[in-house]
């Protein structure tokens, strides 16, 4: 009997069961033998053993110890799945009562004071996150679900924490072409996990390149004329090869996106101008034109949701670029035309929550508008912190709004597994094969040093904790294996089998699951139908026995 026992605990025997046996096997038996008389028709059922003295009596135990006995099978099933990894186990957690809010913004500014106290429906507290770009990183997945991995130095101790942010509020610079500032791949992560966010990532995206702003203000200019929106003249140049002649000097050239004056240059003559043409050469970069300005004073006229304020910068250190060197800045009255011209900016990309708009006031008295810019602007002026509290006040509003909308359901993969009475461990193996990742050890990025502090944040009340929260964590996005997803070439490879042979895919699964014999699956239906017949005899005999 315990060669028995040990023959159906084992894995290739489970192998060599026909296709769909293993749901057979755990149905209720379709014909019970009459508890009457089971043994004495020769139909109507299996031969007791010569070892069962009593068949009437073992019939009905027989039933519930082979069940009994089946679904201890699937348990093993289960719990070497588990053990190896390939399940996930359940996990019992207590809903989430606060949201979390990521803020992009550098450490001086904290804003996590603004938001103390402050609640999402009256309900749920709010968590902020802060880190600037260059200390996080995403990993967003196709159903919604949106990790930030973030490593922060807080008083000196490395905090490295995991979370899926409810919302997020960018103050940085998405792109700048300087040196290791282009974090355009974050935006597309922050947007590919449907994260709501301040401004819209669909703008902050759109602004990533200068000159692809600006086109929306040619828009604008065209719309509204030169007197209402006296746009700067300006020439794009694609690269350098066009940067030939110049109608006038002296000119400013821009060259590809940056900021804080960085990349642009005045130029008073041809010959400079075909140097600054050969530099660009270099760059690989489009280049902007403008005509020099003979600068009074630079204008900014902010809106910060419905707030409106003008300053005026002028240069005291007499740079050309009144951002570069000392300058003096004043708060100066808001007028008709400056609201027209930041409200009619705020309307670009879909909209924006927060801009400003640059311009420049000539000593001939006119004005140039030079640029657009959004949440990411630096705040200036007496009234920073008031800024502050109105953007947080903004973000405030939004996540309120957001908490009121019925979330929209993403699709969810099934976290645990949970053999249905049907399909018993063969849906078990399918659902395994359904999470391809599953079982492999998150592959870290960084290992956590000894100094650092790690904190995971719960998961979203409500939300698929398809990932859940990371006790370990800085890991590369690239490298990193979350629950839901695998390497592509894997992936791929599970598909072609799935697409070549979708009726045996579940068999296979089971083969792929357990490293079985893949021949085992390439037998004709007479032999399963024969197989089947013998087991399923087997079985009751193997029942009688047991419940000796
Ligand atoms: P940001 O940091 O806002 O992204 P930036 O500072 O790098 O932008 P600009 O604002 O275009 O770039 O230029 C910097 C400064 O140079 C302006 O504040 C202005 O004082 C001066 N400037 C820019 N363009 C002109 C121009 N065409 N004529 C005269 N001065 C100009």
């Amino acid at each position: 009997m315990n060669y028995l026992r040990r023959r159906l605990s084992d894995s290739t025997f489970i192998s060599n069961l026909p296709n769909g046996y293993m749901t057979d096997l755990q149905r209720p038996d379709p014909s019970p033998p009459p508890p009457a008389a089971p043994a004495k028709s020769p139909t109507a059922g299996p031969t007791p053993p010569a070892t069962s003295p009593n068949p009437e009596r073992k019939a009905q135990p027989a039933q519930s110890s082979g069940a009994g006995f089946f679904s201890s099978i699937t348990n093993v099933v289960k719990q070497t799945a588990a053990s190896a990894g390939l399940v996930e186990q359940t996990t019992v957690t207590t809903p989430k009562k606060f949201k979390i809010l990521l803020v992009i913004d550098e450490p001086q500014q904290e804003w996590a004071k603004l938001f103390r106290g402050k609640k999402v429906q009256g309900d749920y507290d709010i968590k902020v996150e802060q880190a600037e770009f260059n200390e996080i990183n995403i990993v967003a997945h196709a159903n919604g679900t949106c990790n930030v991995d973030m490593q922060v130095l807080r008083n000196g101790t490395k905090v490295v924490r995991s979370f899926k942010p409810d919302f997020v509020l960018i103050r940085q610079h998405a792109f700048s072409m300087t040196q290791n500032e282009d974090f355009r791949n974050l935006i597309i992560g922050l947007q590919y996990g449907g994260i709501p966010s301040i401004n819209s990532l669909e703008s902050i995206y759109n602004l990533c390149d200068k000159p692809w702003a600006f086109a929306q203000l040619i828009s604008t200019y065209k719309k509204l004329g030169a007197e209402k929106f006296p746009l700067i003249e300006q020439t794009f140049y694609p690269n350098y090869k066009e940067m030939v002649t110049m109608p006038t000097f002296p000119v400013v050239v821009k060259i590809g996106h940056a900021h804080s004056g960085i990349g642009k240059v005045k130029v008073d003559n041809h010959s400079k101008f075909q140097d600054i043409a050969s530099v660009v050469a270099l760059t690989q970069t489009y280049t902007t034109t403008e005509p020099l300005i003979d600068s009074k004073y630079d204008i900014r006229i902010q809106k910060i949701d419905n707030d409106y304020k003008v300053y005026m910068r002028t240069s005291i250190s007499g740079n050309w670029k009144t951002n570069t060197g000392s300058a003096m800045l004043e708060q100066v009255a808001m007028t008709d035309r400056y609201k027209l011209w930041v409200d009619t900016c705020s309307e670009i990309f879909g909209g924006l929550d927060i801009c400003a708009v640059k311009a420049i006031h000539g000593k001939d008295g006119k004005d140039y508008i030079t640029e657009v810019v959004g949440s990411s602007m630096p705040l200036v002026g007496e009234h920073q912190a008031e800024d502050r509290q109105l953007i947080a006040d903004m973000v405030l509003v939004k996540m309120n709004q957001l908490a009121e909308k019925p979330p929209a359901n993403p699709p969810q993969r099934p976290t645990t597994i949970q053999p249905s009475q049907n399909g018993g461990a063969k849906d078990l193996v399918a659902e395994l094969t359904t999470k391809p990742g599953a079982g492999r050890p998150p592959q870290g990025w960084h290992n956590s040093k000894p100094q650092v502090q790690t904190e995971a944040a719960p998961q979203a009340q409500g939300e698929p904790s398809a990932q859940p929260q990371s006790e370990t964590p800085f890991q590369n996005p690239v490298k990193a294996w979350s629950h839901e997803g695998q390497p592509p070439v894997e992936q791929e490879s599970t598909e072609e089998k799935t697409r070549a042979h979708p009726q045996l895919n579940k068999s296979q699964s089971l083969s792929s699951a357990f490293g079985l014999k893949e021949t085992s699956f390439f037998r004709t239906a007479s032999e399963d139908v024969a197989k089947a017949e013998t087991i399923r005899n087997l079985r009751k005999s193997f029942a009688s026995l047991f419940s000796d």
